[in-house]
């Protein structure tokens, strides 16, 4: 037996279940032209998992968390998420359009940063609230 002999088709993707700790590992077959087209889903072991699988296939997403900054907060930046998962090739297009965006302080939590970001129709908001620096509150003033 040779090394080709155990070689897998490549019709054949592999993913692992991100939907619940049981990591269950996904096997995607497709046509043979057509990578696109999905012919069997196995090794799910729910409906979720299955629609995972097509999912991440087909058009992969993903959530976004980052920070921005921001003026005089008691902090220099607050941490921010998308909604919803976004196409997985946006990413990096979103991290360098929230380099741009500076909020001022005092802002609340579930605040939207940037509404259907890049058209992709999801929010990017705060994801805590942050007040505003006074002479009591602000970072580090507890050793001056
Ligand atoms: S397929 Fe279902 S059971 Fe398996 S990891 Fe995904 S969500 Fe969990």
């Amino acid at each position: 037996m040779t090394a080709l002999d155990n070689a897998q088709p490549d019709t054949l993707s592999h993913y692992l279940c991100i939907g619940c700790p049981m990591g269950c590992r996904l096997e995607v077959e497709t046509e043979p032209d057509h990578p696109s087209q999905i012919v069997e889903v196995r090794g799910f072991s729910c409906r979720r998992g299955e629609q995972y699988a097509h999912q991440e296939h087909t058009e992969p997403r993903r959530m976004v968390t980052t920070t921005v900054k921001i003026d005089r907060g008691i902090w220099a930046r607050v941490p921010v998420k998308t909604l919803e998962p976004i196409p997985k090739g946006q990413v990096k297009d979103l991290c360098i359009a929230l380099r741009q965006v500076c909020l001022t302080a005092p802002v609340e939590r579930g605040a939207v940063v940037l509404a259907d970001a890049l058209g992709t129709g999801v929010d990017v908001v705060t994801s805590r609230s942050m007040a505003a620096a006074t002479f009591d509150n602000v970072a580090g003033s507890a050793v001056r």
